[in-house]
């Protein structure tokens, strides 16, 4: 039978404590217990279904855990208080001091900046590679090599990974695939290609609402509890803990993620094909001409499409610029960073979220300066949309 991550979700049954249709929310630090012994084995990790203190674990925390492990098809999953904290700790707790990894090149700004920036200070070595080339990643494998990094479609250039093709590679050299599923849920399963961690900032897609930042960790049982070790996790260590009032929204807006991917993708298809009919260069994973459009193909839930996201190169900043600015005063969205939001948001990618890394950088993985990223909204009517794009576009 073919994984259906929507299905997964709707086929969970979480109850509040009353009956509630909606799980109800732990508003509590601590927890409480009637034998000493249950708290002493909760801290050793033998105690299922206990809690202790809300950095550590949380209902409302679990729940939302528990449906992205469903949707993701993971034994297990936990939450973070962005998708950073998601990130950061995985890549921690996977990590040694004088340990290596290999990542792509193309990657969210933040990321690259904390491989290639921050974890300097435990003498991490990346080797930042073409992640579309198979035979560079496995050349870039060392004896000390942790893991492979990669985004399923990647940002901002929006290439995609071959994940079955990755997986085989790390699996060979006995280490991870640590995949970044942000632009891709529903419509990429990651685990269920042969990655090991899948990780999501959820302020994206999956929250859709842009109200508030979190993250995930879909993975084993073994690592997540790992992270969850008392002594020695870095979820719990460093503290990246989700707030339970967020991590109920999340949940319910969870459920919605299958319709609203569909509507992303639908108008998203559309756009792209019209800007690559003006001439102007596009990048859209559900073109023809993108070099990994049947890759995508062999590897997406067709009913979810290609997804929201839209790359078009102005070429210069200047000239994007002017684009963005007149889209905003015409009503087609906003000029502001971040992705998966009912409203069309775009922003100058390489002057934005992908400013940390370094103008030849951005020259050498072929980041023009003049690439807008949109994240397309759910607009009901996207032909109007176009028709005020298009104007726009009229210099
Ligand atoms: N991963 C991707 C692909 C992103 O685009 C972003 C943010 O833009 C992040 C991770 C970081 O997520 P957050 O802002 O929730 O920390």
């Amino acid at each position: 039978m073919k994984f259906d991550p929507a299905s997964n979700i709707q086929d969970l049954l979480h109850f509040g404590e009353f009956g509630d249709v909606n799980p109800s929310i732990t508003d509590s630090a601590t927890y409480t217990f009637m034998e000493a012994k249950t708290m002493v084995d909760t801290f050793h990790g033998e105690q299922e279904g206990c809690f202790l203190y809300s950095r550590h674990w949380n209902p409302s925390n679990k729940y939302l855990a528990d449906s992205l492990a469903a949707m993701e098809g993971t034994e297990s999953a936990w939450v973070t208080a962005s998708g950073m904290g998601a990130i950061t700790s995985t890549l921690l707790q996977l990590c040694n001091a004088g340990d290596h990894i290999v990542s792509s090149i193309t990657t969210y700004g933040g990321t690259f900046a904390f491989l290639a920036n921050y974890l300097k200070k435990f003498n991490i070595e990346v080797s930042f590679v073409d992640i579309t080339r198979l035979e560079e990643v496995e050349k870039a494998i060392r004896p000390n090599t942790r893991l492979v990094y990669t985004e399923s479609m990647t940002n901002p250039l929006l290439q995609i990974s071959d994940l079955p093709g990755l997986a085989k590679i790390a699996d060979k050299h006995h280490i991870p695939l640590v995949v970044d599923n942000t632009f891709t849920p529903m419509m990429i399963a990651p685990a269920k290609l042969g990655a090991h961690i899948v990780l999501y900032s959820l302020t994206k897609f999956v929250n859709g609402k842009n109200d508030c930042v979190a993250g995930a960790i879909c993975a084993s049982h073994e690592f997540i509890a790992s992270l969850a070790d008392v002594n020695t996790g870095s979820a719990m260590l460093l503290g990246p803990v989700l707030d339970p009032l967020r991590s109920s929204g999340i949940h319910k807006n969870l459920h919605t993620l299958h319709i609203r991917m569909k509507q992303h993708s639908h108008n998203a298809m559309y756009l792209a094909g019209k800007f690559e009919e003006a001439g102007l260069r596009t990048i859209y994973p559900g073109l023809s001409s993108h070099p990994q459009h049947e890759l995508m193909k062999s590897q997406m839930h067709p009913d979810f499409g290609f997804g929201g996201m839209i790359a078009i190169d102005l070429e210069t900043s200047d000239k994007a610029s002017v684009l963005m600015e007149k889209m905003q005063l015409a009503g087609v969205g906003y000029l502001a960073v971040s992705l998966g939001y009912f409203k069309t948001l775009f922003s100058n990618s390489g002057k934005s979220t992908s400013s940390e890394v370094p103008e030849e950088v951005q020259k050498e993985m072929g980041l023009s300066e003049g690439l807008i990223r949109f994240s397309v909204g759910l607009d009901h009517d996207v032909q109007r949309t176009w028709e005020k794009i298009r104007e726009c576009l009229v210099v």
